[in-house]
């Protein structure tokens, strides 16, 4: 029998392809069009779940693919309802989905890269370095998990999408756009892109491209200071990336999508604690219709990043608000199985 590192993975191949390779069987082309429901509508997870397909089909495709699905290795449970999976790929690397419930909706944060290509400094996950971009279906497959838990624990679908896991999504954008195109398709999950948020620490080229391109999706910018010299401290390919750029990919984003932009945007003690801090933030987003995310941080091990006290934050509620501008603090979830933002880093 073949070994299976000479099969090819099923789920590279589109719908058309798996039509075209049934032909070449002699096989009637309708098949591609089964075997890609259950790859994708039904997530079967083997050949033989396969039940409306002929048992020599099925041992045909057992012999020339494999369907390299995740697997959760890890499930935790917080305190707070939130839920924390460890999935191990194919080649037993190891990235982390999170399942944040609250009274009306069930949110699950997918990682994109297993660590990260980008170095910010108050990010667990950047410790991690990237190792390699998920695969669209590795993608998918975690949606799909969180979406499973979801109706088992919650007694409902999954509602919503961040891509603020593990990994810079548009530093692996082909990878995450086929993932959403699966995920909002009715032959996938059906979901609404409006349902969708995409996170990026800002890379003004693929911000640029999406605009172009037109997506339906949201976009969110993990901004956390609107001061160069800053922000290249904390998050250094801001060098590289800089906000005037930034700010121009958004500016054109805006015009192409007429779309929302929101920011999300953690205040730390002695980094960007100042009013000044603040004005410059609102003088950043007053471009376009924003929101405001201002998250509580989570202390990773070495406590270089505090997080400000609630006068800082206040401070940054009032001077937001004079200005016309959406802002909400959001409360960390899941800090207790080190699930919450930014810690994300296969500790467990
Ligand atoms: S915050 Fe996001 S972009 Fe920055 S290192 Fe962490 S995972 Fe990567």
């Amino acid at each position: 029998m073949e070994v299976a590192k000479n099969k090819k993975d099923i789920r590279a191949y589109t719908k058309e392809q798996l039509r075209l390779f049934f032909e070449s069987q002699g096989d009637k082309a309708f098949r591609g069009n089964q075997v890609y429901e259950w790859l994708w509508q039904k997530s079967a997870h083997t050949f033989e779940d396969m039940t409306n397909i002929s048992k020599e089909t099925r041992q045909m495709l057992e012999d020339n693919f494999v369907i390299n699905h995740i697997k959760v290795d890890q499930m935790q449970r917080s305190s707070d309802g939130t839920i924390k999976n460890a999935v191990r790929l194919h080649d037993d690397l190891i990235v982390e989905s999170v399942l944040i419930p609250t009274k009306t909706r069930t949110t699950a944060c997918v990682s994109s890269q297993v660590g990260c290509s980008l170095d910010c400094k108050f990010c667990a996950t950047a410790r991690l370095k990237r190792m390699r971009n998920l695969n669209p279906d590795e993608i998918y497959d975690q949606v799909v998990a969180i979406d499973n838990e979801s109706r088992l624990y919650f007694d409902r679908p999954l509602s919503n999408i961040v891509f603020m896991g593990m990994g810079e999504p548009l530093m692996n954008y082909n990878n995450v756009i086929k993932a959403i195109d699966k995920i909002t398709s009715p032959e996938g999950l059906g979901m609404s892109p409006k349902r969708i948020t995409v996170s990026t620490s800002g890379v003004p080229k693929m911000i640029r491209k999406m605009a172009d391109e037109e997506v339906k999706f949201k976009l969110a910018v993990s901004l956390h200071s609107a001061i160069d010299e800053i922000r290249t401290s904390i998050m250094p390919f801001n060098a590289t990336f800089t906000l005037a750029d930034l700010r121009e990919a958004l500016e054109y984003w805006y015009q192409k999508t007429k779309s929302r932009i929101t920011y999300e945007y953690v205040v730390w003690e002695g980094i960007n604690d100042t009013q000044r801090d603040a004005n410059a933030l609102v003088d950043f987003c007053r471009f376009a219709p924003s929101k405001v995310n201002l998250i509580e941080y989570n202390p990773i091990d070495d406590g270089d990043f505090q997080q400000a006290n609630n006068a800082a934050i206040e401070m940054y509620v009032r001077t937001l608000e004079q200005n016309g501008i959406t802002v909400t603090v959001r409360r960390s979830r899941g800090k207790d199985i080190d699930a919450a933002c930014g810690q994300l880093a296969n500790k467990s």
